[in-house]
């Protein structure tokens, strides 16, 4: 439906980008938040026509789609808020100690901007995590200008939030190539921008391997730049055994339907529940079963991910040892994801690595360990993950501190009787874990701490308070906290 970018096009968007980065990195924070309040104020003046386009284009369903554009709504006003705050800068100051033996110099440092970042969209978030979402506010926050590569998936949703970030661009005064928008079909698009000289970093979210072959391609550049691609995780559940005996049937409700919520579109889905094999194993097993059998198959995004999911789960339902639980009581018909459970002793998981694999969709797989020991040797056996889960009582927690400690070293977010489903847009938040649920577990891509991402620390040594920039001033004009001599203070210098 829209033309591909040709490579003229993309070396123009990559130009006016590095042109516009040169103004747009000094502008205040002031400023550069009200950018991103006039964008959330036009993405609102879009009205009823955004979601009704992205239901057309991904299936989802209205509610959804109703709660995402207030997510939406709400990271580009709260990062906004963040981003004057100027926690994220990091500010430090340690003032000249001259007659120290040897004198120590002034030095000041913050993070300032990396340069044009490329954000490619999520096909499951077509709002929070695409043209305008988390990746390209906190890269507007951090001082850099945008190229979005649109998800062909929702292409004419990304359109019409394109047009509400231009107007806000105009409305603001700043100039053009703070923000481009282009559209590519294959590969080639995505590839030369990553290669572009002028593109200082990459946002991504979707698949492994989309995530890690931009991540290698950016290490090969002459100048390597940062990837922060979020890719697959399978979000690990361990039913310890006392909370297991209390609660065997609730926990399989809520379980049920964190596995199904959104046809299982989400990377925080819970593809692997471990647990100790026995009676209350069983009983939360059939449980779930029942609970699944009652779910409807619905629509995937694309039939594109339909067309993966069936493969995947048929790969995973094919493999020796593997189990089919439950699934639907109703027949999918094209393009729906049938919810489905499967279970597998721990010994076989530990022995085929394909069992490790996520299954986008709405599948889980059930590991039954024979005892506590085979629940540690699966949790130390596990890929890096966005999230892991241990549904336990505090003494399951006090009987199990080694399980306790391998599950804190594979995940970025540790859960206690909950479902991993779900993410809170808030500073403490933790999206991103060990390698591969991302490329750099030592960032966030949800809450405002992913500002971050898109910074660098540069130190001022012995500058004149006069040409310091106005977040590193003795008077401390902008009023932002600072560590100061080691101590954090919003006080000026005397
Ligand atoms: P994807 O296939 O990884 O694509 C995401 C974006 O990256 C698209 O714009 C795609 O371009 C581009 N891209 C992918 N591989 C590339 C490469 N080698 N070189 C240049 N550009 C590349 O992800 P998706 O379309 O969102 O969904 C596919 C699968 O990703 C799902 O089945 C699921 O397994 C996973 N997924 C994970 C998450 C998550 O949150 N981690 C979210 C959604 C999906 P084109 O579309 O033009 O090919």
């Amino acid at each position: 439906m829209y033309k591909d970018a040709t490579i003229d096009e993309i070396n123009e968007a990559a130009g006016k980008a590095w042109r516009a980065f040169v103004i747009y990195r000094n502008i205040s924070l002031r400023k550069r938040a009200a950018f991103m309040m006039e964008i959330a104020a036009q993405i609102e003046a879009l009205g009823p026509v955004l979601v009704e386009t992205a239901m057309r284009e991904t299936n989802l369903p209205q509610a959804r789609l109703q709660g995402e554009r207030t997510r939406l709504i709400f990271q580009l006003t709260s990062y906004a808020q963040a981003c004057e705050r100027g926690n994220w800068l990091e500010a430090r100051i340690d003032t000249a100690l001259p007659s120290r033996n040897p004198p120590r110099p002034d030095i000041r440092k913050m993070l300032v901007a990396l340069g044009p970042v490329v954000v490619f969209g999520a096909s499951n978030f077509p709002f929070a995590y695409s043209t305008a979402g988390g990746d390209t506010a906190c890269a507007f926050a951090a001082g850099c200008p945008v190229i979005v590569k649109a998800h062909p998936a929702h292409a004419e949703t990304s359109e019409l939030v394109a047009a509400a970030i231009w107007k806000a661009v105009n409305l603001t005064g700043l100039p053009e190539g703070v923000f481009s928008h282009i559209h590519s079909s294959g590969f080639e698009g995505g590839k030369a921008l990553v290669l572009h000289p002028r593109v200082k970093a990459v946002g991504f979210t979707g698949s492994y391997a989309g995530g890690k072959a931009l991540y290698d391609l950016a290490a090969q550049r002459p100048e390597p730049i940062p990837v922060f691609s979020e890719m697959g995780s399978t979000n690990p559940v361990f039913l310890l055994p006392e909370k297991l005996k209390q609660s065997a049937s609730d926990i399989a409700k809520i379980y049920a339907a964190s596995i199904t919520l959104s046809v299982g579109q989400f990377c925080t889905n819970p593809g692997l529940i471990i647990g100790p094999e026995g009676e209350d194993l069983n009983q939360f097993l059939s449980q779930l079963a029942a609970e699944i059998r009652k779910i409807d198959p619905a629509t995937m995004l694309q039939p594109r991910i339909a067309k993966q999911f069936l493969l995947n789960r048929k790969k995973a339902l094919e493999q020796q040892g593997v189990e089919l639980i439950a699934a639907s009581d109703k027949e999918a018909i094209e393009n729906q994801g049938m919810p489905t459970i499967a279970s597998v002793s721990a010994k076989t998981f530990l022995e085929n690595p394909q069992l490790h694999q996520e299954v986008f969709g709405p599948y889980s797989l059930v590991i039954r360990c024979a005892d506590e020991a085979q629940l540690l040797e699966v949790a130390t056996h596990l890929e890096g993950q966005l999230t892991s889960t241990l549904m336990a009582t505090v003494k399951d927690i006090q009987n199990n501190l080694d399980l306790v400690e391998a599950v804190k070293n594979l995940c970025g977010r540790l859960i206690l009787n909950g479902v991993p489903t779900g993410v809170e847009v808030c500073l403490s938040m933790q999206h991103g874990g060990p390698f591969p649920a991302t490329t750099d577990s030592r960032f966030s891509s949800v809450g405002a701490d992913g500002i971050k991402r898109f910074g660098r620390p540069l130190a001022f040594q012995n500058w004149p308070d006069q040409l310091l920039p106005d977040e590193l001033k003795n008077a401390n004009p902008l009023g932002i906290w600072r560590t100061l001599n080691d101590e954090l203070t919003k006080e000026a210098i005397s």
